[in-house]
């Protein structure tokens, strides 16, 4: 998909034309992944826009430099500052954010130390990730052939950008095979998530999700439907889950930031349930769009207003 160019990004500091938004082609980055990263979306409200879990989502960022050692040279809340001036320079009400910490331009040894620490924050707007049908009548996914990493490898819990060439192996894969996303399995068999999207199933009536120790980023959506689960009184069950799970599953659905909440209508071709979108997960959607439309109030404060 082609940009929907806005005016400016923050860049270290100050607002940058689109255009002049550039890196070096030698920045560490580049090279090697060096550099951790966010999407969050803002929500057009009623009465104005709401950024959806804004602290949470900074502090994922925050937590993924320090398991990389990367002093950001701002604080927190300069970074969220930033992100509401962002928006209200291009002048969005809904969009997606792409905040950035990177390691940029000074040499290219592995060693990233002597290269600086950047940051950045780009919005756009961004609608339905897997399209609008998709939200109603499900994707077809297959268990991919690719693993997540190690726990001892790379850190999943950061939001690396280097995560996402394994994030490619999956997602390529699927589309080549004719299917909209892939789920990847742990090192151990177990299931994880998805290429960008942690995964839930519903088997007679309980929700089970992998939990952190199955290679999965932490999601903030994730952790958004399991408080929406235990408001409704829906029983929840965070444990590790064997691949068939996925074959006998009442219901399966995607949660992310970009995809919000999207049923799984078959995997493997095996059809999930009826092949129709499922109880729970029209009941979750319903709730989660509420509150992030405005119809609903935000009572867990999860809107930052603009
Ligand atoms: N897992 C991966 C690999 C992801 O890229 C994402 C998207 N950030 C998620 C899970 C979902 O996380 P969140 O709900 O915070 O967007």
């Amino acid at each position: 998909m082609a940009f929907p160019r806005t005016d400016s990004i923050w860049m270290n500091g100050r607002q940058v034309p689109w255009d002049k938004a550039t890196v070096h082609v030698l920045s560490h980055v580049i090279h090697y992944g060096s550099c951790l990263f966010e999407g969050i979306r803002c929500y057009k409200l009623p009465d104005g826009s709401g950024v959806f879990r804004l602290r949470d989502h900074v502090e994922r960022l925050f937590d993924g430099c320090a398991i990389y050692r990367m002093k950001v040279p701002y604080t927190r809340s300069e970074i969220e500052t930033a992100i509401l001036e962002t928006i209200r320079a291009n002048h969005m009400e809904a969009c997606y954010i792409r905040p950035f910490v990177y390691r940029g331009y000074e040499s290219l040894g592995v060693d990233p130390t002597p290269c600086p620490i950047d940051a950045a924050v780009a919005v756009w707007s961004w609608g339905d990730y897997l399209g609008k049908e998709a939200v109603e009548k499900g994707v077809d996914v297959m268990v991919s052939t690719w693993r997540r990493m190690a726990p001892d490898t790379l850190p999943m819990l950061a939001k690396a950008g280097a995560n996402y060439m394994n994030s490619q192996l999956i997602k390529v894969e699927a589309l080549a095979n004719g299917y909209a996303e892939g789920i990847a399995l742990d090192t151990d068999g177990m299931i994880s998530e998805g290429s960008g999207e942690n995964i839930f199933l519903v088997r007679k009536g309980t929700i089970y999700t992998p939990p952190l120790t199955s290679a999965i980023l932490e999601g903030i959506t994730r952790r958004s439907i399991l408080q929406l689960a235990s408001d409704l009184s829906l029983p929840v069950v965070e444990e590790r889950l064997p691949r068939e799970m996925l074959y006998i599953a009442d219901e399966v659905f995607f949660a992310g930031t970009a995809v919000e909440i999207i049923p799984v209508r078959s995997v493997d071709r095996v059809p999930v349930g009826r092949g129709v979108r499922g109880e729970m997960t029209s009941l979750l959607q319903a709730e989660f769009s509420a509150i992030t439309s405005g119809r609903k109030p935000d009572r867990h404060h999860w809107l930052t207003r603009v």
